[in-house]
């Protein structure tokens, strides 16, 4: 069942797979929440479908997921539009090329992935052309890794609080992503990172909104306990990626 094999087979679908993977999810945050003195309802559960097939949109959402993750602007277009932009709440969590900044816009509720001045120049005069502001949280490279996209640690109070400033632009808060450890120190150490460069800008500036997204399957205890309020989960509830569906 979860956790062993890949993805969903013909005879277990989606459906009845989420049955047993959601309560242990919720029971994962329940208790992360409780260990750390906070209130269940604070930490938000983004269902990451990527790699899963409408099958698994359909599943999250019969369950009562309403937010829905998705890492490429193509696959979040063919799953909006098959279901509608308000059939859920929209994240965009994987990294947004230049040229695909409107779409990503247009379809996305949150843009988690802004890691760049330049995108987030295009997406304020996306935002700014179209009267509205597009809600972004801003990639924060807390690992250092060079292969993990975002704002460089040192730089980025000094960053964000400029994207911070323009217009059509609405920073709701930042996020991360691990680096590829096993150990529970630098994990705690990057989350804890990004926490306290958010309590930075926070006291430089009132544009900078209250969300921190980070925490994966195998981190979303930790991440709760430095004070994650959305939490990114694909493998923990629809299984792995890539096999059959
Ligand atoms: C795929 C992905 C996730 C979900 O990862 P799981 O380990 O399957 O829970 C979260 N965040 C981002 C940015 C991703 O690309």
């Amino acid at each position: 069942m979860l956790g062993r094999g890949p993805s969903a087979t013909a005879t277990e679908t989606y459906a009845t797979r989420l049955e047993h993977t959601l309560p242990v999810v919720r029971e994962r945050v329940e208790r992360a929440a409780h260990a750390a003195g906070r209130a269940v309802g604070s930490v938000r559960i983004v269902a990451v479908t990527k790699g899963h097939p409408l099958d698994a949109v359909d599943a999250a959402l019969a369950a009562g997921l309403r937010d829905l993750g998705e890492n490429r602007v193509e696959e979040l277009e063919g799953k909006v539009l098959a279901r509608g932009r308000e059939a859920a709440t929209w994240h965009m969590i994987g990294h947004v090329q230049g040229r695909k900044a409107r779409q990503a816009a247009e379809l996305a509720h949150l843009i988690h992935s802004v890691d760049s001045e330049r995108l987030a120049d295009r997406l304020a005069r996306i935002g700014t052309e179209d009267a509205t502001e597009v809600r972004v949280l801003a990639q924060v490279n807390t690992s250092a890794e060079s292969s993990k996209g975002g704002f460089e640690r040192e730089k980025a109070v000094e960053s964000v609080h400029r994207l911070a400033e323009l217009p059509g632009l609405k920073v709701e808060g930042l996020m991360t992503m691990a680096p590829l450890v096993d150990d529970e120190a630098l994990l705690h150490a990057a989350f804890r990172r990004l926490r306290e460069i958010h309590e930075n800008l926070r006291r430089v500036t009132a544009r900078v909104g209250a969300e921190l997204s980070m925490g994966m399957t195998n981190d979303l205890e930790i991440a709760i306990q430095e004070g994650s309020t959305m939490i990114r989960i694909g493998t923990a509830l629809f299984g792995e990626r890539g096999g059959p569906a």
